[in-house]
């Protein structure tokens, strides 16, 4: 495991057709680490051409290529293949999305390890994929459902989990045979790109995956625009979502987005704190708060408030927060400096509103860094944007509650509804919040908790669409109905 920084950044190349290259543009992109300061990787900053050729390759290999005809065997293999070769880099993977992210070392090898699971369940749901027959529609007609693949997907990543997210989809779409045309987000592109070389090892043939570096208003646009590209798979925030929908609107393309988040946590007077406390704590900081399903709200009843506060400032300040290359840094840096301020200006802001700090609520570590200690606040008024807004930084408020039926009704008074983390020992209550929150993915008892087998994606102003489970590979899939007429034709005109 590499423990330091590297002597020079890492130096990258677009894929585009089965070869590396540095498209058309001459701009380079420099991302420095953002928990040190120094940089660690470049790559081409793309121009609209490089969209187009990445386009028109990926176009080629759907239209005429062997991926969508070989059959599922083949296209298994391959993806257990590529499972294998990023299980043998796992470590060298971990180090780029590190240095490139600012989260611990130890989180992003288990990320990638992570994304091995995924790429092996993937493969192997590959073969489970079939249509339906209707042999119940009279003596004279058969009808046949085929599930077909989509076509060219364009895939528009974030930043945050740019392995483990590309993961969710890309084998998926694999499977289903598509191909596709990556756009990783700009500051974080290492991991994917280095993915290529592994596509490459496994014989991929050459336009199935394509990979585009740069700006996304520039060569993301281009493929929310373009008429050859038939779905786009967007995860990001919800404003970039939005611009997504009305590009669509011109070439009537299938959207899948993933987009921002704003999670309750819901705590009942009859959980076990210190559990709750605990994993409150931990998906609140986990990925310094930039992970889209963390609890971003805490909703806590009010008998217990103060005594949950209490422990959970605890966990909070003990939280080891630092240099991610070191061993044992639970959380690292956010990642840029504009990121941060824009994180403490919400803390500042609310307490300028009259809101109370429990703990946190500053910059910490290093001075190089963009760490923030995890943040508590109490007495936030209601209405305050801290309230409302996706934040994506380790800052939570405590906010009181009655009634179960008031938790629920705070809980889904917001435009999101990506998760939720319910926390009680009573099953029924559970049971029915379960039902009753408005979330995409619920939690109870635990948080984070996660599995290729099952789907995820949000409601409401979260997203459109699922990934992942088999409903991953179908999300790809395009149905098409035949009648097929088995008996004499009866005479229309005599
Ligand atoms: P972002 O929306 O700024 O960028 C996401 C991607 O879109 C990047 O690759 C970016 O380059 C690209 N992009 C930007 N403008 C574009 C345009 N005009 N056309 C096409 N592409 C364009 O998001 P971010 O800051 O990278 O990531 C953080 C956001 O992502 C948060 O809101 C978070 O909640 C969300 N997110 C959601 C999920 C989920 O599963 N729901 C997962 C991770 C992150």
């Amino acid at each position: 495991m590499i423990r330091s920084l590297p002597a020079e950044p890492r130096r990258f190349q677009m894929f585009i057709n089965g070869r590396f290259t540095d498209g058309a543009g001459t701009e380079l992109m420099t991302r420095l680490s953002p928990a040190h300061g120094v940089p660690v990787a470049q790559w081409p900053s793309g121009v609209v051409a490089d969209s187009e050729a990445a386009i028109a390759a990926a176009r080629a290999a759907f239209d005429h290529g062997p991926w969508p005809r070989i059959g599922a065997a083949g296209r298994s293999a391959l993806l257990f293949r590529v499972a294998d070769l990023i299980e043998q880099k796992a470590e060298e993977l971990g180090y780029v999305e590190c240095l490139e992210t600012g989260k611990p070392l130890a989180q992003a090898i288990g990320e990638v390890r992570g994304a091995v699971d995924v790429w092996r369940f993937a493969a192997g749901a590959c073969r489970t994929m079939s249509g339906e027959s209707f042999n119940n529609l009279g003596e004279r007609v058969l009808a046949l459902v085929l599930r077909q693949p989509l076509g060219v997907i364009g895939v528009i990543t974030p930043w945050n989990f740019p392995f483990f997210i590309l993961a969710e989809r890309l084998p998926f779409l694999l499977a289903a045979g598509c191909t596709a045309v990556i756009k990783p987000a700009e500051a974080t592109s290492g991991t994917t790109l280095m993915l290529c070389e592994l596509l490459l090892q496994a014989g991929l043939p050459e336009g199935v995956v394509n990979v585009v570096s740069g700006r996304g208003a520039v060569v993301g646009q281009v493929l929310l625009d373009s008429p050859q590209v038939d779905m786009v798979s967007f995860t990001g925030s919800t404003t970039i979502g939005r611009k997504a929908i009305e590009a669509s609107a011109q070439s009537i393309k299938k959207l899948g987005l993933e987009l921002g988040g704003k999670n309750p946590h819901i705590v009942f007077a009859d959980a076990k704190l210190d559990e709750a406390a605990d994993g409150v704590a931990f998906g609140m900081a986990f990925n310094a708060g930039q992970c889209c399903v963390g609890g971003s709200r805490l909703l806590v009843q009010r008998s217990v408030a103060d005594a949950f506060t209490a422990k959970l400032a605890d966990k909070m300040r003990r939280i080891r927060v630092g240099d991610p290359l070191e061993e044992g840094t639970q959380v690292g840096a956010l990642f840029d400096e504009a990121h941060m301020r824009k994180v403490l200006g919400y803390v500042d802001e609310s307490l300028g509103e009259g809101a109370r700090l429990v703990c946190g609520g500053k910059r910490t570590a290093s001075e190089q860094g963009f760490f923030v200690a995890p943040t508590l606040l109490a007495n936030v008024p209601a209405g305050s944007r801290l309230l409302r807004d996706e934040i994506f930084g380790p800052v939570l408020a405590v906010i009181p509650f009655d009634t179960y039926e008031d938790a629920i009704r705070i809980a889904n008074d917001s435009e999101f509804g990506l998760s939720a983390s319910i926390w009680t020992q009573d099953l029924t209550l559970a049971l029915r919040a379960v039902r009753e929150v408005q979330a995409g993915r619920v939690w109870v008892n635990t948080t984070l908790d996660n599995g290729p087998e099952t789907p995820l994606g949000g409601m409401k102003q979260s997203g459109l669409g699922r990934d992942a489970g088999l409903t991953g590979i179908e999300e790809y899939t395009e149905l098409k109905t035949a009648h097929i007429n088995l008996q004499p034709r009866q005479a229309w005109i005599a």
